[in-house]
């Protein structure tokens, strides 16, 4: 089934959820102002999904069911399906000039797909199965998914399991014959309130004395004991103004929760990992490649930032200053490069033993690691249009106001020259990208044909 945008709505206010904000329970997260926004994005995910010249890049065909789902959805099959979700994301970037939240769900699906097999063929384990039966139901429900991968970490020069605090990493608690106890807390949670499910995976590689806490698993979102507590985010009560002149995006946002897990149960049905710590590593690497090409979205919001600073030279009549246009030229170059990361990574994806696609990891990391560099660039370079520029006698001066609160709101706020914060932080901070380029490039090769083409003997 895919579920329309309002079905999707309707589906939100039917759960239970324990959400809050300014150290307020929320009753109604739905329709709550700062909230609203981020449940708009989401809910363009199934709009356009029944939209005929969107059909191709936002749905695939199950290769469960071999029925149409939603792409959110769906396990890669194909090089085809890669870049298909790259164009989804800058497509849906470019529709909502925010984060739309449901990329994590999808990563963290792909990812599994790909662990659980490998643990079930080494361990003879039942991973891959259960997975499979939840993948189905998320495929034919429709369903929203947070991935939750960062955990608080407390002391980083300590292992998991040596913290003084043993749940500032979620941990296993408990084994008990129907299931497991789990304890922790997942960090800065995407879209996590506007989720069905919340998938839970390790965020580090692990070694023996941490196995209660190489754990992965599915839960509803609204299941006993999780509290979402959500966090702030830049221009952020502009949203709960009454007029719109200010709010800069008017129907679009993001938003990032801590969530708690407070002695939770997860029946065995539901766990993916448990103990296998040796898999914990490959399952994270796995989901952050995937997640770094999903910054394909911002190439999307670049599109937005680029159109209101296009906007706004000629509101103040200079689009045809030749350094005007240089600017702008230079931010579709740079916003264009970005694309061909993530449609790269794509495009050089290969076929993993479980039959899902998975994209080139030295590639992906590039890709995220240009969208840390590239879209602050493109921001300085509007900001400059903005500052410089004056108004055009026939613009209505809330015009102007309207795209430069656009763009304000793009690039976090009045005096910074920033971007959406995900573009820096998402998908682990600029550093995890380098070690893992470090990591996948094959510099033996490099040294190798250096020398032979200088002349230096091999050793
Ligand atoms: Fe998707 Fe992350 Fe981009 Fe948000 S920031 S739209 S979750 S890739
Ligand atoms: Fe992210």
């Amino acid at each position: 089934m895919l579920m329309t945008g309002s079905q999707y709505e309707k589906s939100l206010r039917k759960l239970n959820l324990v959400v809050y904000l300014f150290g307020e329970r929320i009753v109604n997260v739905v329709d709550h102002p700062m909230i609203r926004p981020s449940m708009n994005a989401v809910a363009l995910t199934y709009g356009l999904a029944h939209r005929p010249e969107h059909t191709e890049i936002m749905t695939a065909v199950s290769h469960i069911t071999g029925r149409r789902i939603n792409r959110f959805t769906h396990i890669h099959r194909s090089t085809d399906d890669l870049v298909k979700k790259s164009k989804m994301g800058r497509l849906l970037g470019s529709l909502t000039g925010c984060c739309f939240q449901r990329c994590v769900g999808m990563d963290a699906l792909n990812a599994l797909s790909i662990t659980t097999h490998a643990l079930d063929a080494s361990r003879k384990t039942d991973y891959h199965r259960r997975f499979l039966k939840f993948l189905e139901y998320v495929q034919e429900n429709d369903l929203t998914c947070d991935g939750a991968m960062t955990d608080p970490k407390g002391d980083r020069s300590l292992a998991p399991h040596a913290q003084v605090d043993p749940d500032l990493y979620l941990r296993v608690v408990e084994r008990r014959t129907d299931g497991i106890i789990v304890r922790g807390a997942k960090a800065h949670q995407t879209g996590a309130v506007n989720s069905h499910e919340i998938i839970v995976m390790p965020t580090i590689a692990m070694r023996e004395a941490d196995r209660d806490y190489a754990v992965a698993f599915a839960l509803p979102s609204d299941a006993p004991g999780i509290t979402y507590i959500l966090g702030r985010q830049s221009c952020d009560t502009r949203k709960l103004e009454e007029s719109t002149f200010d709010r800069g995006n008017l129907f679009y946002g993001g938003h990032e929760a801590l969530v708690v897990f407070d002695d939770v149960f997860v029946p065995w049905e539901r766990v993916f990992l448990c103990g296998e710590h040796e898999f914990a590593g490959g399952l994270v690497e796995q989901f952050a490649s995937y997640h770094r090409q999903s910054y394909a979205c911002k190439v999307g919001v670049g599109d937005v930032l680029i159109g209101a600073a296009q906007t706004a030279a000629e509101y103040n009549g200079v689009a045809k200053a030749s350094h005007i246009r240089d600017k702008i030229i230079e931010m579709n170059h740079l916003n264009e490069t970005l694309y061909c990361g993530c449609i790269a990574c794509a495009a050089e994806g290969h076929r993993e033993a479980s039959g899902t696609w998975m994209v080139d990891t030295l590639l992906a990391n590039v890709h995220k690691q240009n969208v840390t560099r590239f879209p602050y660039e493109i921001a300085r370079l509007g900001r400059w249009l903005e500052k410089y520029c004056r108004g055009r006698a026939d613009v209505p001066a809330e015009h102007r106001m309207r795209i430069l609160r656009l763009i304000e709101n793009l690039t976090l706020g009045a005096a910074a020259v920033g971007y959406l914060t995900e573009s820096m932080h998402g998908a682990g901070s600029p550093q995890a990208q380098r070690v893992m380029i470090a990591r996948g490039v094959n510099m033996k090769e490099k040294q190798a044909a250096a020398k032979r083409l200088c002349g230096i003997p091999e050793e």
